[in-house]
């Protein structure tokens, strides 16, 4: 087991010959590497280490052990990791009897989730996609849940025996059913509100401390559910502003940061700086990410095709009009007749399909190491 150890960790100091500065320990520098396919050995994954070998003053064989605990050597290509993939954005509105285009029923809520999970995917926030920041376990897909208008069935109390409690059909509940069920979902999504906070105007508080408080995200729907391509800078502004200023009197530790477009309607290009930043009553705001309405999944964070002004959606539901509904994506992906996100499992290094590298967006990549095989 340590002779194939140590020719295993020969050929990837070959191999990784120019990735002394892996790992993003060097600000300002990219390390990209080209990483051969090497089949995973599990013999390789606990090396035993000779104490004899460790006094050896042949600094080769230290470096290339130390190499073969690089992150890049650990990154199995047998899972086809692809992470210039695409990531699915789901816009839901209600949960609730009546199923729609813009409601899903609670059985049909779960439904989704347990197909999401049996299928090798894994929730994150769009928070953290928007930073680049994906966590997820190698071999799983990235998906993001977001919910607009703010409506009452996305987050109700009722009263049972004397107590308050999460309705359980409601979108919290059934996902924090979820998040109990199968803690390696990762469990979370995005609440996009305006002026009505999910209803009840007396546990607004106490709704918005829960989310926060569990992992879910706040985003921005705008004051008026109004189209902002009919709005100019000082409108824009008020729209967005007041219902950050809102949220933030609820609850002042957390920072609104996402803004979903009313009818998927973006501004005219003279106030498109207006919308990612500006101020209201004094106060500032700065958008991240903004999303469109449903049609087609977004690229991956690192795709230079991404636009993080105008982020693309899929519509959660399982109307087959045009062809878009959440379904035809999820088996579309299925048949290998588009290319999902597969995570290598290591948020600091982005792997990639050499067929694909065109595409890397550098500037997004940032210090992450990019890891390139064919
Ligand atoms: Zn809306």
């Amino acid at each position: 087991m340590k002779t194939k150890f140590l020719i295993a960790a020969i050929a990837a100091s070959m191999l990784l010959s120019s990735c002394s500065k892996v790992g993003g320990e060097v600000p300002q520098s990219t390390a990209v590497v080209q990483q051969e396919p090497v089949q995973p050995d599990t013999d390789n994954e606990e090396p035993v280490e000779d104490e004899t070998n460790n006094e050896d003053t042949d600094g080769e064989n230290e470096n290339s052990a130390e190499e073969a605990q690089d992150p890049v050597f650990q990154i199995d290509l047998s899972l086809k990791p692809n992470e210039l993939g695409e990531v699915m954005i789901l816009m839901y509105h209600g949960i609730g009897d009546q199923e729609s285009d813009w409601q899903r029923t609670p059985e049909n809520f779960r439904k989704d989730l347990e197909y999401m999970y049996q299928n090798k995917y894994q929730m994150i926030s769009l928070n953290d996609y928007a930073m680049g920041e994906i966590s997820t376990r190698a071999g799983y897909t990235p998906i993001i849940l977001t919910f607009d208008d703010g409506r009452q069935n996305n987050f109700n109390y009722i009263e049972e025996n004397g107590k308050l409690v999460i309705d359980p059909d409601c979108a919290v509940g059934i996902l924090q059913e979820f998040r109990e069920k199968y803690p390696d979902f990762d469990v979370t999504a995005s609440f996009f509100l305006g002026t009505n906070i999910f209803g009840q105007k007396e546990y607004e508080e106490e709704k918005l401390r829960f989310l926060v408080d569990n992992g879910y995200d706040i985003g921005n729907h705008t004051y008026s559910h109004n189209k902002l391509e009919l709005l100019e800078s000082t409108e824009i502004q008020k729209e967005i502003g007041a219902v950050n200023n809102i949220i933030n009197r609820l609850v002042p530790d957390y920072d609104v940061e996402t803004l979903a477009l009313p009818h998927g309607s973006n501004p005219k290009d003279e106030y498109v700086s207006s919308m990612l930043e500006g101020q209201y009553e004094n106060i500032k705001y700065k958008m991240t990410a903004v999303l469109d309405v449903g049609w087609r999944p977004a690229f991956s964070p690192f795709d230079s095709m991404n636009n993080f002004k105008s982020l693309y959606r899929v519509t959660a539901s399982e109307t087959k009009v045009d062809n878009c509904g959440m379904y035809d994506y999820f088996s579309q992906f299925e048949e290998n007749k588009r290319e999902r996100f597969i995570s290598d499992g290591n948020p600091n290094v982005v792997t990639i399909p050499k067929k694909h590298e065109e595409y890397l967006n550098m500037e997004m990549v940032g210090n992450r190491t990019v890891n390139i095989y064919e």
